[in-house]
């Protein structure tokens, strides 16, 4: 019983073995084999086992075996359909509603932040006092060594500026620089 038995397996797997190379063989025909790139791959678990001989086991593991293939696209989006979505209401520029005329310069800034171009007016009149401050010192401190009044054309140290050091600037005092 037991040869009768073994006999007739080993002749199922000889057909079926058959069966698959001649697959094999109509689908390389047919330029089919190796199948279209699939969308998923995953790699099988190891507890499967192979049929000893059959094409798959005979060939060398390639390193294409152990990588995880991601999922692709199966079709390519129009562009009518990537338009609409990159020009969607929610991805265009928000309308600026916090937009004010600055009183001093009457360019536009942002409400409620520093004006732009009065702001580099105050940096560069700030670099001119600092150079004068440098020149009187003879060095350049970080912390002034003496207080220091500027004063701006057609002004007069007041009794206040006894002692300080006096920055004359020959212009006239902007708005900005108050002088208090
Ligand atoms: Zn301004």
């Amino acid at each position: 019983m037991a040869p009768t038995l073994s006999l007739s397996l080993c002749l199922l797997r000889a057909v079926r073995r058959c069966a698959l190379e001649t697959e094999v063989r109509i689908l390389q025909v047919l330029g089919l084999h190796p199948p279209p790139t699939p969308a998923l791959v995953v790699q099988a678990p190891t507890c499967i086992p192979w049929e000893e001989g059959s094409a798959a086991n005979t060939e060398d593991p390639s390193f294409l075996d152990s990588i995880f293939w991601m999922a692709a696209p199966k079709s390519r989006r129009t562009i009518e359909v990537n338009r609409t979505r990159r020009r969607a209401p929610e991805k265009l520029e928000k309308l600026k509603t916090n937009i004010d005329v600055c009183p001093e310069c009457g360019h536009l800034k942002q409400k409620h932040v520093l004006c732009g171009f009065c702001y580099e007016k105050v940096l560069k009149e700030t670099a001119k006092i600092k150079e004068e401050i440098r020149l009187k010192e003879g060095g350049h401190f970080n912390v002034a060594t003496v207080e220091t009044a500027v004063l701006y054309e057609g002004e007069k140290p007041t009794e206040s500026d006894e002692g300080k050091r006096i920055i004359e600037r020959n212009r006239k005092r902007p708005a900005w620089f108050p002088l208090n």
